[in-house]
């Protein structure tokens, strides 16, 4: 696998609309790289962190919704793939990747979820709420989607200014 970044990458690299690859090996790398985003996503006081925010285009995200109260409470989740959903909930949501915008964004609101632990254990739930929203922004990331992708053309309108500057200034780090 490719270096991790050393800051979490921003809005305007081409990474971040690029679909992850599967991840094949459970081994010491990918505990290493685990690791390496639990530590980011303190350090940004974030509640979920995906490969690609990092550098790594590989199907593999971080998620706490502790936002970093629970140090046990991390769930990591490989190649997760989205079942079935239904129901509709509008929250706002931001993105480490988006610093500086919150927006309301419509999804479901109860998923089925399918997902390998570090170990490659392959896993079935459920989740709702704040859990199945972060799981689908988390998925969103590995298909190259942004939750500003999720708007209405008419809000992401009003975000065309906020996000070219972004990722002007993405370019230049
Ligand atoms: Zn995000």
């Amino acid at each position: 696998m490719n270096e991790i970044s050393d800051n979490v990458i921003i809005y305007g690299d081409n990474i971040l609309k690029k679909p992850s690859e599967d991840i094949t090996d459970f081994n010491g790398e990918l505990q290493k790289i685990f690791e390496r985003m639990v530590m980011m996503l303190y350090e940004n006081n974030g509640v979920g962190l995906a490969a690609p925010q990092v550098g790594l285009s590989k199907r593999f995200a971080i998620i706490d919704l502790s936002f970093g109260e629970e140090v046990d409470n991390i769930l990591p989740i490989v190649n997760p793939e989205i079942l079935e959903s239904s129901g509709e909930a509008t929250e706002e949501e931001g993105c480490l990747s988006i610093p500086g915008i919150w927006e309301d964004v419509t999804r479901p609101d109860h998923i089925y979820f399918r997902y390998h632990d570090l170990e490659g254990e392959l896993h079935e739930r459920e989740a709702e709420g704040f859990l199945a929203r972060v799981i689908q922004h988390e998925t969103d990331h590995l298909n190259g989607i942004l939750f500003v992708d999720r708007l209405s053309s008419v809000k992401r309108q009003l975000l065309t200014k906020q996000l070219r500057t972004l990722s002007e200034k993405g370019a230049l780090t």
